[in-house]
């Protein structure tokens, strides 16, 4: 339960950073989209109109000292487990819905928003002792929370409700049946020993995957170079500060996304990508490859004894795909479905890299693709995605992507002056229903890169929607921390067509969590299956693909009159789909990769991880370089673990919804189906079955064929 849900609390989508700009203040502060401007009364007057539709609005105290950090947990854990105790005496008395499960979801979700709320801190503050401090006591919470599915007194008290055969309906059964799950995947169905030891298991694997996931975020390696080494790599990158160190020299650092990218897809010398390419799947290398090995072997050890075969069967028994053979049948189609068009991309690249260098024998390395894709970009479709970012003004996309999701959604969001931010360019934002004005929540923005940051872009639930025990609703509050290049002198943040991709994606998660209106915590917001939850995002990265989206906020910011021109769109298109077959593959390798890891690596056998994660890496994709160790690298192995193909998997579901916009008559400004998405999907969270809720949707049963058709792969056996 909690468990689950706080190593999911890291996942999110995937990038990087580093550096505060100074210039934030030079950008705009008024927004156009119809947006209220900053008031001092606003957010009172926000909370005073919640209660009047009987929500609650509240924004967390965050921690700022190291004691703040320690005393909320202590408090958090006394509060909790007095709240478990009182739920463990009712089995002797009376069993009530209110007593067991509605106490017991009202519980978690109290524990869960200071968890919540310290993975926030842990990942922006900008007190490295805050973040270390906040980092403990987030282990020490999964510790608890391991803990607490084994308290035989809340379990029994759960039992005896059970027992009374309550007749249930919709979200209360649902949840009756999921918490019983829930403890029976806990062990408490087995012997005593049996289960105490699975207890012991897992509260070690927890504390290895705070350290596996805390060395990936402090792994670093910095890469000094001069300018003749990086040719090909844009001017406007090698000027930043941070990355011109000295007269001749430049400094990339490997474990920040945005670098690394940078250098892979433009420096023309191969020793050069090679060299950055080689550092970066060597990071983490010595100090997590001991502990992916005592992960696997743990994890494995668990499933066997809970009866699963595998630990990826007990993984995805709660996901829509249910067993590892689905998953595993769902990413072998589309591999095969992929072979034709990834060989024929990669033997272009080839015979780029033939011309480039003279050498008739040269083969495409893994360092290569990226460059040779960006080539075939400037020179086959005379898309140079650099160029690209001067239609990006990050404020204006911004504003237009509010413009466009406060109508498909029917809200209004107005900015609000945050009783506390975390660092001073933090903003805060209301969201209001548009039609009746209803309060719905609340979300925070940090988007640029700072040292000690959150390294990728990720939505962080601080306070989850719930129904309270009084009748009124919770309403939630989410933070959006991404990592946006930063504005420099005389210039704007611009976003690459990627990074507005990735904008589109994350906020889709924010809405995700502020309409809801699941009455159950465990239910609310993005509290969907893993397989699922990322779908809604993907679907609303078709948004940034169409001509009339773009035009409505998309323009040169130094001549706002100058649009995106309609070929160079077409242009952006077709060098996408160009490169369907290496971005699947690839993420088909990961996908398959932590699928062998977690059906056959065994506690027995653990040494032969990383082996069989390269091997699987290579055969799906490119060959790995020598000495490579990407899966110690790999911030997926905890929290997403054999989960990756939910990535494709939820692809292959987002093609799907996005038909129903594509046909309708405003096409992705469509309201009425913005409406439906908001009814169906985003509203009613998990509180029935995805498949159901995707169905009615989509007014029909799901299809395969519009992902299919979308990447160019052949039809299923073909
Ligand atoms: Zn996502």
């Amino acid at each position: 339960m909690v468990a689950m849900k706080l190593l999911m609390l890291a996942g999110g989508c995937w990038v990087s950073v580093l550096l505060v700009c100074s210039s934030m203040a030079d950008q705009p502060d008024s927004l156009s989209a119809g947006l209220l401007p900053v008031g001092d009364g606003a957010l009172e007057e926000f909370r005073a109109r919640a209660t009047r539709f009987g929500n609650v609005v509240t924004l967390p105290a965050y921690e700022t000292s190291v004691a703040e950090v320690r005393s909320s947990l202590e408090r958090t854990l006394a509060e909790a487990n007095a709240g478990l105790d009182r739920i463990g005496q009712g089995r002797t008395g009376e069993v009530t819905f209110a007593g067991t499960l509605g106490a017991l979801d009202e519980t978690l979700w109290r524990a869960n928003a200071t968890a919540g709320r310290l993975a926030l801190v842990k990942e922006t503050s900008p007190d490295a002792g805050v973040r270390e401090a906040a980092t403990e006591a987030l282990k020490a919470y999964q510790e608890w929370a391991v803990a607490l599915e084994y308290r035989e007194d809340v379990y029994g008290a759960v039992r005896a409700y059970a027992a009374t055969r309550p007749v249930l309906a919709g979200e209360e059964e649902k949840l009756l049946a999921e918490v019983l799950r829930d403890y029976r995947r806990a062990g408490l169905a087995l012997p005593r020993a049996d289960r105490d030891e699975v207890e012991r298991w897992r509260k070690e694997l927890a504390r290895l995957g705070t350290d596996y996931e805390s060395h990936v975020t402090k792994a670093q390696q910095a890469l000094r170079f001069s300018r003749a080494e990086l040719a090909g790599v844009p001017e406007s990158f090698l000027e930043r500060p941070g990355i011109k160190t000295g007269a001749d020299e430049y400094t990339i650092q490997v474990n920040v996304t945005w670098q690394y990218l940078t250098v892979l897809e433009n420096a023309e010398l191969e020793g050069v990508r090679q060299r950055v390419l080689v550092e970066h799947h060597r990071l983490a290398k010595e100090a997590n490859l001991p502990l992916l090995g005592q992960i696997l072997g743990l994890r494995h050890a668990i499933a066997r004894r809970l009866g699963y075969a595998s630990w990826a069967d007990y993984q995805i028994e709660v996901k829509m795909a249910r067993d590892a053979a689905t998953a595993m049948g769902f990413l072998r189609e589309l591999q095969a479905g992929l072979e034709g068009k990834f060989r024929s991309e990669v033997e272009e690249f080839r015979r780029l890299k033939v011309a480039a260098t003279g050498d008739a024998g040269a083969r495409v390395e893994l360092w290569d693709w990226r460059y040779f894709a960006n080539q075939l970009k400037k020179s086959k479709y005379s898309v140079d995605a650099e160029q690209l970012r001067v239609f990006f003004p990050y404020q204006r996309v911004l504003e237009g992507m509010f413009s466009i999701y406060q109508r498909i959604f029917g809200v209004r969001f107005a900015r609000v002056e945050p009783p506390h931010r975390w660092v001073a360019e933090v903003q805060l934002y209301a969201v209001s229903d548009a039609a009746t004005g209803e309060p719905l929540g609340l979300f925070y923005l940090d988007m640029f890169p700072r040292e000690g940051k959150y390294h990728h872009f990720a939505v962080f639930p601080v306070i989850e929607g719930k129904r309270l025990r009084d009748g009124s609703y919770q309403r939630p509050v989410v933070a959006l921390v991404c990592n946006f290049p930063p504005p420099s002198p005389g210039q704007p943040s611009l976003l690459s067509h990627q990074d507005v991709e990735t904008l589109f994606h994350e906020f889709g998660h924010a809405m995700h969590n502020m309409l809801t209106r699941a009455a159950f915590a465990r239910f609310a917001g993005s509290n969907v299956p893993r397989d699922f939850v990322e779908a809604p995002s993907q679907m609303l990265e078709h948004w940034v693909w169409d001509k009339r989206v773009l035009d409505s906020f998309a323009a040169d910011y130094r001549e706002p009159t100058r649009k995106i021109p309609p070929e160079i769109l077409a242009q952006l298109k077709a060098a996408k789909f160009a490169t369907y077959g290496c971005h699947y593959r690839r993420q088909l390798s990961f996908g398959l990769m932590d699928l062998a890891l977690h059906t056959r690596v065994t506690e027995a056998d653990s040494g032969v991880a990383l082996e069989l994660a390269n091997r699987t890496l290579s055969e799906v994709f490119l060959a790995q370089p020598e000495g490579a160790a990407l899966v110690a690298y790999f911030g997926h192995l905890v929290g997403y673990d054999a989960g990756y193909y939910g990535y494709a998997w939820a692809d292959a579901i987002a093609a799907d919804l996005a038909t129903v916009f594509e046909q309708a008559p405003d096409g992705y400004f469509d309201v009425g189906v913005g409406q439906r998405l908001r009814a169906e999907i985003y509203a009613v969270g998990d509180s029935r079955d995805a498949t159901v809720s995707i169905e009615k949707f989509l007014g029909r049963g799901r299809s395969l064929e519009p992902f299919l058709r979308k990447i160019g792969a052949g039809a299923p056996g073909g």
